[in-house]
């Protein structure tokens, strides 16, 4: 039968019905590790307890208000984010995209407010990914996204990634701001080494212009800190978050400092669903955990021992696998094979992995994985690259 959706996405045909820890369970009680976490998003896994409980007991009291009122969760889900972070103010959203709308409007208008409209422009780096809203799509500047779209959003400006020359000839007296993503993720696992983060900041302040963060993949805990941008000591003014923050509710946010949020006065920006009552009480029960004693210790060693685990798998199979990168719990394998017939193959071991641009598939497991389910994941990675292996071996023969 066809099926009523549109026809925009690529599904693998399995459909799940239940899940628990890092496990899935599809129609027909089959079992599958979830490596994947729905690109990032299930942070705590699947029906974690005390989410569950968050949700239940406020899907009795009251959903939604809109932003027409006050909402205690939501001021302190915000508190609690700031005095967590570099930020003075949080605006929540639904989505990363939404978040990095947010963004990308706070930016403009912060130099706006101090005289300069025509300071708009915001530089970019090729092979991001920022969201498919008209203006993240040209943020990320991928042409597959763009093309067929009308014209494209002006006002963003791409450099090649790594290349620090043309960053700095990139900036001119229209620029705003730099958007980067500390380890771009849908463009493959690629870490901005820690030094240039930091030599960002320093080009930012040199220029009065903003650094914006996208931390909707590498946000809340999926690199062993609650965000990326700790590993390397330098701060931006405004950063996006989603993907992890609701633990699978739809939950994004924009954080960002007193100073940069200067032209965010009332009624300059808004939304009806973001930060209703049922998200705040999901988003305050996975910081719950997130910030809990030892959390982010535990992120830190499953990724070492994953990371470890990998190098061994990848001296066993040369052929297959080309490289590992990556940070706490968002790991990358760049392979010789296709990543899609290496997303298939694990899928066949009955482990989920994702895909990424460069050739890589991720890893993205729950945070809560054990070292069970890291050696049981090795396992099932060791079979399905065996299995690519023998294939072409055969090829070659
Ligand atoms: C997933 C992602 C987005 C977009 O998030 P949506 O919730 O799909 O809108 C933006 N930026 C990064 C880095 C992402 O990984």
């Amino acid at each position: 039968m066809t099926s009523a959706l549109l026809p925009t996405y690529a599904r693998a045909p399995i459909a799940f019905e239940r899940g628990e820890g890092a496990w899935l369970e599809a129609r027909g009680g089959e079992r599958y590790l979830d490596f994947g976490a729905g690109i990032a998003v299930n942070a705590l896994g699947h029906t974690h307890p005390h989410l569950v409980a968050a949700l239940t007991e406020q899907a009795g009291k009251l959903w939604h208000t809109s932003n027409l009122f006050e909402i205690p969760e939501g001021e302190r889900l915000g508190r609690r984010l700031v005095d967590a972070t570099f930020a003075d103010v949080a605006f929540f959203a639904n989505s990363g995209a939404e978040a990095n709308e947010a963004a990308i409007k706070m930016a403009r208008k912060y130099h706006a407010a101090g005289g300069h409209p025509e300071r708009f422009r915001i530089i970019t780096i090729e092979g991001a990914f920022h969201g498919r809203t008209l203006a993240t799509i040209a943020a990320g500047g991928q042409q597959k996204y763009i093309e067929g779209f009308g014209p494209k959003v002006d006002g963003f400006d791409q450099v090649p990634f790594g290349d620090h020359d043309a960053l700095r000839a990139a900036i001119g007296p229209e620029t705003a701001a730099i958007l980067i993503e500390p380890i771009q993720g849908e463009g493959g696992v690629r870490p901005v080494p820690p030094q240039c983060l930091r030599g960002l900041r320093a080009l930012c302040d040199e220029h009065g212009i903003l650094l914006i963060m996208d931390e909707v993949q590498t946000g809340v805990g999926r690199t062993g800190k609650l965000f990326a941008y700790e590993w390397a000591g330098a701060a931006p003014d405004i950063m996006s978050a989603a993907k992890g923050i609701g633990g699978g509710f739809p939950l994004g946010v924009c954080l960002a400092t007193a100073e940069a949020a200067r032209g965010m006065t009332a009624g300059s920006h808004g939304t009806t669903f973001g930060g209703n009552p049922l998200a705040m009480a999901v988003g305050n029960a996975v910081l719950d955990v997130v910030l809990s004693d030892g959390f982010l210790d535990h992120v830190q060693r499953m990724g070492l021992i994953l990371k470890q685990r990998l190098a061994a798998l990848q001296d066993r199979h040369p052929s297959v696998i080309a490289d590992i990168r990556g940070e706490g719990l968002m790991l990358g394998l760049k392979l010789h094979v296709p990543n899609t017939a290496f997303t298939a193959a694990a899928r066949d071991a009955h482990l989920l992995v994702i895909p990424a641009g460069d050739n890589v598939v991720r890893l993205l497991p729950p945070l809560i994985i054990t070292e069970a389910d890291v050696a049981e994941a090795v396992t099932r990675l060791d079979t399905a690259a065996g299995r690519l292996g023998t294939r072409l071996r055969g090829a070659a023969e």
